[in-house]
């Protein structure tokens, strides 16, 4: 299993930057050894499934690799992934739909330039975590106290 990927290699097809998704932030710091029970995955493209979740059962173009971002394909955004990026809109504070956009315009470097920036820990540079808001490197305290902690909800 691959466990330094390009900057490139850490974006799925769907757009998604796996780097900031907490299966992708456990796994590489190994956080179940403190107790936690989550799934660890190395990145949608690093696992060579291109695609992890929702999109690749139902999206034949991207389960055999045929393309390598959604923008590529004609139905672009299809409903399946304009599902996925309204709830990650409401719940993760990001869009599949603008990344991609972005990537198509600027390309994958310059993409991950400004994600490094909208989502890197002050304190200590790694990353936030989307689907918590935390950085786990800092804060998994908080993750710990509350397994369900998401964005901080309670605020
Ligand atoms: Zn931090």
């Amino acid at each position: 299993m691959k466990l330094n990927l390009s900057e490139e290699e850490k974006v799925a097809p769907c757009g998604m930057n796996c780097s900031l998704c907490i299966a992708y932030i456990f796994n590489k710091h190994d956080f179940n050894k403190m107790g936690f029970h989550k799934k660890y995955c190395p990145g949608c493209i690093a696992r060579g499934k291109n695609c992890t979740f929702a999109l690749g059962n139902k999206c034949n173009l991207i389960a055999t690799g045929k393309i390598r971002f959604c923008y590529e394909c004609d139905k672009f955004p299809c409903e399946s992934l304009t599902r996925l990026d309204k709830r990650y809109k409401n719940k993760y504070h990001l869009s599949m739909i603008d990344n991609l956009n972005y990537i198509k315009e600027n390309g994958i470097e310059q993409f991950m330039k400004k994600e490094n920036q909208k989502w890197q820990c002050k304190t200590c540079n790694e990353l936030i975590c989307c689907h918590n808001g935390l950085c786990l490197n800092c804060h998994i305290d908080i993750l710990k106290t509350n397994k369900k902690y998401s964005w901080n909800k309670n605020n």
